[in-house]
Parts: C-alpha cells; sequence; structure tokens
C-alpha cells in the first residue's frame, strides 16, 4: 500500500491520530517501535501493546460538569475518539474517575486499528524525520534517542528539552492577595513589564517571617519525595532546576539566597510610619504569570520532587496561599518536548517543515487524555489536509480549543512547560458568575461552543 500519512509512534497520540484518519478512508502507516525484531522499548514501557498507560491506570475526572479533564472527554468522545471508545470498555470502578484495566484496553485499541483496511500498523523504530509527505511524530516524553537527536537538530537544540522540571502551577483567584502583594524586585524591569502590558509589577509575593521560613524548610527536609527510578538517575538536570528541596539540603539559608530571596521587595502590609513603603520579609515565594490571561501563575524556582500530596500540604502553609489551588503541581522526571509555542504553527506543524506535524506529550501537553486528544486534532487536521477541505480550530471556549490554543501560541514560550488542561487555560466567563458556579459555567459553555463546532468537521 502506499500511504497518504506516516504516524510516528503508537501511544496515546499516535493511536488516536490513526484512528481518526482511518475511519476517514485515509491510507495510513503506522511505526511503533515496540514488538520490533530489535526489541525496541522505552525505560518505562512494559509491553508491546498499542497506547500502553505506562503509570496509573486513570483517566482522571469523568465529570463533564464541573472538571476541565471532564469536558476534555466529552469533547472527545463528541469526535468520536478511540481512546475514549476504548476506555468505556475497559472502564473499572473509581468513583467519578475513569479508571481502566490497562491490558483490557489496550487490546481494544489494537484491534479496533487492525480492523481498519487502510491502516497498517508496522513494528520498527523510526531514526529520522521523513524526508517526503504527510508525517505525525508523537513518539512521546520517552522519544527513541536517534529519533530525539534528529528532532533536536531540525527544530534547534535549545528548544527541545531532554530534561524538564516542573514546578507548580497555582491558580490566580485562590491566592491571597490581603497577605501576598504585587512586586518586582528593586522595581526593575519596569519598562520592559509596560511595553509587555504589565503595570510594572509583575510577580505575586508572599511574605514569610523567620519562624515560618524554618518550618517551611524543615517541612521540605520532612516530605514524602519521589524516588528516581535507576534509568532516570543518570539524567542531568538542566542548570537552574535544581529540587527545591535539594537546595534545602544545602544549608540553612541556600533558598533565602536562591529562589525565596526577600531583597529589593518592600512588603507594603507591612507598612510603619517609620517604613511607610513596608519591609522586606525575612523570605519570599514569588509567583510569575504563566499564560497570557493572567489566570495561572507559576510559582518560580519550586520545582520539585515531593509527592502530590505532600507539596498541596506544605505549599498551603505559604502565607498567601492558604487555600491555593493548583492547576499543575510540582515534578522531575526526564521529559522530551518541543517549545511548541514558538516552533509549531496553529495546526501543530514544524514552521520549518510544514509537512511534520507533532501530536501528545511531545508538544507539552501533559496526561494520557490531552496526548491522545492531541492525537485526535492532528488526526482531523491532517484528515482535512488530505480532503482540500479549510481547517476550523475548535472554539478556545472548548477543552479541545483551549489546549490547542495554548501549546500552539498561547502559552508564554519563555516558561513553557508541560501541562494538563485546566479552566486557566480557558478564556475567563462573566465574573458576575458566582465562584461556585464558575465550573458550571465553563463547561456548559465549553459544550455549547464544541457542538456549534462539529459541524465543520463533516
Ligand atoms: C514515566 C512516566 C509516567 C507517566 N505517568 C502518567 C500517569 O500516570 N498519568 C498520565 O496521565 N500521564 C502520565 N505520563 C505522561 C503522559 O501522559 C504519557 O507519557 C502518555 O503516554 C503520553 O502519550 P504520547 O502518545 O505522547 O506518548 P506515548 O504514549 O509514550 O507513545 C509514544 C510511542 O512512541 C513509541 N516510540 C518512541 N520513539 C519511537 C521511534 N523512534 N520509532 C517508533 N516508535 C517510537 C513508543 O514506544 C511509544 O509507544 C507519564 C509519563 C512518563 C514518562
Amino acid at each position: 500500500m502506499t500511504y497518504q500519512v506516516h504516524i510516528i509512534g503508537g501511544g496515546m497520540a499516535g493511536s488516536e491520530a490513526a484512528w481518526q484518519l482511518a475511519r476517514r478512508g485515509v491510507r495510513v502507516r503506522l511505526s511503533e517501535m515496540r514488538g520490533s525484531p530489535e526489541g525496541d522499548r522505552s525505560p518505562a514501557h512494559q509491553g508491546d501493546g498499542l497506547a500502553e498507560l505506562v503509570c496509573s491506570n486513570s483517566f482522571r475526572s469523568d465529570d463533564s460538569d464541573k472538571n476541565a479533564v471532564g469536558l476534555l472527554h466529552h469533547d472527545m468522545r463528541q469526535c468520536d475518539s478511540l481512546i475514549m471508545a476504548a476506555a468505556a470498555k475497559a472502564r473499572v470502578p473509581a468513583g467519578s474517575a475513569l479508571a481502566v484495566d490497562r491490558d483490557v484496553f489496550s487490546a481494544e485499541v489494537e484491534a479496533a486499528l487492525a480492523a481498519q483496511p487502510t491502516l497498517d500498523v508496522v513494528r520498527e523504530r523510526i531514526d529520522t524525520l521523513p524526508a517526503e509527505g504527510l508525517c505525525i511524530i508523537a513518539t512521546g516524553p520517552l522519544t527513541a534517542p536517534a529519533l530525539a537527536e534528529r528532532i533536536g537538530a531540525a527544530t534547534g537544540a535549545d528548544s527541545l528539552a531532554f530534561f524538564d522540571a516542573i514546578a507548580p502551577i497555582v491558580y490566580r483567584d485562590s491566592i491571597d492577595m490581603d497577605v501576598a502583594w504585587m512586586a518586582s524586585r528593586w522595581d526593575k524591569g519596569a519598562e520592559a513589564s509596560l511595553e509587555m502590558g504589565g503595570d510594572g509589577r509583575d510577580y505575586i509575593n508572599c511574605p514569610m517571617n523567620k519562624e515560618q521560613y524554618r518550618a517551611f524548610r524543615q517541612g521540605l527536609l520532612d516530605g514524602d519525595k519521589t524516588v528516581f527510578r535507576e534509568w532516570e538517575a543518570n539524567t542531568p538536570y538542566f542548570d537552574g532546576c535544581m529540587p527545591i528541596e535539594v537546595m534545602a539540603e544545602r544549608g540553612e539559608e541556600t533558598l533565602r539566597f536562591g529562589p525565596m530571596k526577600p531583597v529589593g521587595l518592600d512588603n507594603p502590609h507591612w507598612a510603619t510610619p517609620e517604613h511607610p513603603n513596608g519591609r522586606w520579609p525575612y523570605a519570599v515565594v514569588q509567583l510569575r504569570q504563566d499564560n497570557k490571561l493572567g489566570t495561572l501563575w507559576n510559582m518560580v524556582g519550586f520545582q520539585t520532587k515531593l509527592k502530590h500530596a505532600a507539596q498541596v500540604a506544605l505549599f498551603r502553609t505559604i502565607p498567601g496561599l492558604e487555600n491555593a489551588e493548583f492547576a499543575r503541581l510540582g515534578g522531575l522526571h526526564r521529559n522530551t518536548f518541543l517549545n511548541s509555542p514558538t516552533l509549531l504553527d496553529r495546526q501543530l506543524r514544524l514552521k520549518s517543515a510544514p509537512s511534520i506535524r507533532f501530536a501528545g506529550q511531545i508538544t507539552g501537553c501533559e496526561g494520557y487524555v490531552e496526548s491522545a486528544s492531541v492525537g485526535l486534532l492532528a488526526g482531523l487536521m491532517t484528515a482535512a489536509q488530505i480532503a482540500g477541505k479549510p481547517w476550523t480550530p475548535p472554539p478556545r471556549t472548548t477543552a479541545l480549543g483551549a489546549l490547542l490554543s495554548h501549546i500552539t501560541g498561547d502559552a508564554e514560550a519563555d516558561s513553557y512547560q508541560p501541562m494538563n488542561v485546566n479552566f486557566g487555560l480557558f478564556p475567563p466567563v462573566d465574573p458576575d458568575v458566582k465562584k461556585k458556579q464558575r465550573k458550571e459555567a465553563y463547561t456548559a459553555r465549553g459544550k455549547a461552543d464544541l457542538l456549534g463546532w462539529l459541524p465543520t468537521l463533516a
């Protein structure tokens, strides 16, 4: 068979992209290295099945009325997602979460793809970027090294991160601004800030006194941490990506001279007649804006290997973050991803080589569902291109559209890190909607707008 599209990687994204194309009659070659005669396998995969879940068996919340990932499930189902259909068949009880039997799930995906007459699954490792024809690269966070090198060469070495350190991200509206305050250190960078539309006070600062700082450092030292796997232990950190608990181990004052440095930050909440501008706290936790909407704020320098529950408990002891809601928690593991906002166009195509699309976690989304959803979109875009039809992107108010917009240009390129879908990526709903009803407002709007968009796929 001659192929119209070559998909590399039969994981969550590649399988979904292959399905979307094949069911539209497009001839597809899907290359998956696992199961090849050479016995290739990433350090995390255990078997040869397509769409293998490498860690947990959960697709997280299935509540499409109140939860952003639940809404993404909904959007994918409306687009006849194979991953969602296989998950339904493999579902196991897990409360409001969508969890699956991973073997049944993978077998369902394999069977559905095998039944497609225009699709060939070929067990082979691909080491170079295809020189001609349309291609979707969906090789995931653990892309085999030779191909990763080629992608690095094609995109610029600095653009392909081989290791990723993640700091937590907090929803702006969950930060107590009666305690925290906006300021830049020494008011520096005001000019640049004004150019970017800011007002010169670009950071949210959370103050700590001496006792709070000491207790916090102790919490970092004592907190429950994830242990590196053997293969991860050999991967170097990027400069400046030292986990915060490792810094805390280095000495009592290391953090105060590092990410928690208080100098040049007058806290106006502590103003007195003698110090009308306020005083410097003993230590400071800074948050930097993470998206154009200003709804998400990144904890600066707080990349961490603390387990998620330990992070939530400890970070909520930070003054101003007592009620913090986290759009993403920190983590540190090897992870290959592109600086997509810079490198990809709005249709996930490499700007420098538009016949190549990227899909899945390599684009900088995070999570099984998100990876599959970007595969779904890449499949739909490629199908439209082959059919010579115009592509209409899903509205940003839908979960599919919010994630796609973030990846393909709306995220800040300088601080781009893998991201789960969350309501901070959506345009805000009417501020008059009561806080308690906002989640429902996001999902109701998203569902209505998706309905309006679906006919564009016909
Ligand atoms: C260790 C680890 C644990 C994770 N745990 C979770 C979790 O619990 N929950 C969650 O939601 N997300 C988790 N993720 C994040 C992410 O959601 C998954 O990695 C997800 O599977 C990504 O989907 P993908 O399709 O982009 O990549 P993958 O599902 O990894 O698929 C990529 C496929 O490409 C193949 N491949 C790679 N290179 C080549 C090549 N050169 N030629 C041919 N084939 C190739 C691989 O064998 C693989 O099958 C985890 C990631 C890692 C690394």
